[in-house]
């Protein structure tokens, strides 16, 4: 079963799926380069398919595969030095890897394929090493959402596994809500500890606690910087970052009353973590880069403590996991429903449970969270994660209050259940049409003029 913490990975902006997976996916193929000679010669070409390729450039993913290439790592990434090691990169065309060298010229050797759709997944990154006609290494590659990769061996398996009951090596293996509210109501228990007694299975129980409460100090230190960074955000959309404005006239008291000024906090913190992300900083996924600004948001507002901050993660992480799971939460597979919508779904059942809501209720408020953000596209204006998706966090967080809000008024399993709405998301994603699942080839993509 996953862990709850490969839904919550530190890495940087601007995109999950687009940039750290496509890192990460840089440094796997490392591995491969240093482990045998090549002939002086052999050349490395890398192929970025569908998503990857329709936003790749807005997305910064071909300079993420050259940084994962050189060795660079999303969570422990030294900027200055990436950016050195990009320039010799770019004007010496060589790659060399412990000793092993071959050529690689980023600006030549990163291809984009706008016509080949992969049927596994709709981010696919093909990577060969050829000499002459020879094709010495082939691997196919998929950034799957959130900073999660697969090669193309493992998600052949997972497609003909039973992908939900993978979870037998846990002490409460769940599969779907209702698995997980059978456990919590047979044993008493929490989503949260449900969560913890789970990945003690795969951990010391005081590492889960140091890695939760190491997420949630970069994501607080991202709303931090948000907050008191100005300027224009990179790509050329000239956007500008509001939240610094914001929270100054929140600071001054402008806003009128206690619901103005609930709506400017979740606004303000959640916009701060998005220009961040934009600006290419340093953010948590949550679940993906696209939606991180939900959970941070939220938990900043109504989390005092270290204990609350913990519940909330493991419990909000217990919500992603069945989505994660069970549908999507790829934008380029599912829309925006998969990204903000996953993430509204998850902050409302940490809030939930941090207002001491039952069991049930948590899975309402994840349930109510989704079920107002289906069909919602992904259509980011010129390939960028800025226009709608800095404000789209904004309202994502608003509407995860209120979803719990409504879910602590009804005691019982409501008309719609967790299960029901993930697989309505899961279906509408299949049927939405490739031009709104991250290829700005729609929507707002092509109806706002970008200059
Ligand atoms: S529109 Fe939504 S899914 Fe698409 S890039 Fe923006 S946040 Fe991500």
């Amino acid at each position: 079963m996953l862990s709850v913490l490969d839904m919550f990975r530190v890495g940087v902006g601007p995109s999950s799926s687009h940039t750290v997976g496509p890192m990460r996916i840089g440094g796997r193929v490392r591995r491969s380069l240093a482990a045998q000679d090549w002939p002086a010669g052999a050349r490395l070409v890398v192929t970025l398919q569908g998503s990857l390729a329709f936003t790749g450039h807005g997305h910064g993913t071909l300079r993420a595969a050259a940084l994962g290439l050189l060795g660079h790592e999303p969570e422990t990434i030294d900027m200055a030095a990436a950016e050195l090691d990009l320039a010799a990169l770019h004007s010496g065309g060589r790659l060399q890897v412990e000793g092993r060298t071959v050529h690689f010229a980023p600006d030549a050797d990163i291809r984009l394929d706008y016509d080949t759709r992969d049927l596994l997944h709709p981010n696919a990154m093909q990577v060969v090493v050829v000499h002459g006609d020879a094709v010495l290494l082939a691997q196919d590659w998929y950034s799957t959402g959130g900073g999660f990769i697969a090669s193309r061996r493992q998600l052949e398996q997972a497609a003909d596994d039973d992908r939900v009951s993978a979870g037998a090596a846990v002490p409460h293996p769940f599969g779907s809500a209702a698995d997980l509210l059978e456990v919590a109501q047979r044993l008493g228990l929490a989503f949260d500890a449900i969560i913890l007694a789970n990945e003690a299975a795969m951990r010391p129980p005081e590492l889960t606690l140091l890695g939760l409460d190491r997420i949630a100090a970069v994501m607080m230190a991202c709303i931090d910087r948000g907050l008191t960074t100005s300027g224009i955000l990179p790509g050329g959309l000239k956007v500008e970052r509001r939240a610094p404005q914001l929270w100054r006239q929140v600071q001054d008291g402008r806003s009128r009353n206690e619901p103005e000024r609930l709506f400017d906090l979740l606004n303000v913190y959640a916009m701060a973590v998005n220009e961040e992300n934009a600006a290419g900083g340093q953010v948590v996924t949550a679940p993906t880069n696209g939606a991180a600004g939900i959970i941070p948001a939220v938990m900043r507002h109504y989390c005092e403590t270290t204990a609350q901050q913990r519940r909330f993660l493991l419990t909000a992480g217990a919500i992603g996991l069945l989505y994660k799971q069970r549908a999507s939460i790829s934008g380029a597979e599912m829309g925006c429903q998969g990204e903000v919508g996953v993430a509204c779904s998850m902050a409302a059942a940490g809030l939930a449970a941090i207002w001491n809501a039952s069991p049930q209720q948590v899975a309402n408020a994840a349930e109510i969270g989704m079920e107002h953000n289906l069909g919602l596209t992904c259509d980011p204006v010129g390939g960028l994660v800025q226009i709608p998706c800095i404000e789209r966090n904004a309202i994502g967080a608003v509407k995860a209050a209120n979803a719990a809000r409504l879910a602590l008024h009804r005691p019982g399993q409501g008309r719609v259940t967790l299960d029901e709405v993930i697989e309505t998301m899961r279906q509408t994603g299949v049927d939405m049409s490739h031009k709104y699942k991250e290829t700005s080839q729609g929507g707002l993509a092509v109806n706002v003029v970008e200059c």
